[in-house]
């Protein structure tokens, strides 16, 4: 039989190492965490990858698409800045963020002009606008 204890299989949502699960008297039983669906078709997760994202993205249809676009952005990342946006996750956070970028692009497409320096990759500050001052 495999020697559980020394395999430790990596997490495919923040790449971290996936806990071993011991028995009561010390003895590794399980080194593969869980299944990773429906966030990802094929993969397993750890346990905390599975408590904040797995287990509540099969709570609805709306948080599994979040949740799938929230583990395509941390694909991206480093294996250390995925764990931390992973403990601070919040769907309901994600949501309101979405939203509010895609009201920012939308005024923005709207008002090519104002945004012009901000949005400029090699813009190193803007101007505000005086009218801004009210608000
Ligand atoms: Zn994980």
């Amino acid at each position: 039989m495999e020697d559980l204890k020394k395999v430790t299989y990596l997490c495919d949502i923040c790449n971290g190492p996936i806990e071993h699960h011991k028995d009561g008297n010390g003895q590794v039983y399980w080194n593969k965490g869980h299944n990773a669906e429906p966030v990802l078709d094929d993969g397993r997760a750890c346990d905390t990858c599975n408590a904040k994202v797995v287990v509540r993205s099969r709570i609805s249809g709306d948080e599994l698409t979040v949740m799938k676009q929230f583990v395509a952005v941390l694909q991206i990342m480093e294996p250390e800045n995925r764990k931390a946006l992973i403990e601070y996750f919040d769907v309901q956070f994600v949501e309101n963020l979405q939203q509010m970028v895609s009201s920012e692009i939308k005024r923005r497409e709207e008002n090519p002009d104002k945004y012009q320096s901000v949005t400029s990759d090699n813009a190193d500050y803007f101007v505000q606008e005086e009218d801004d001052e009210n608000l």
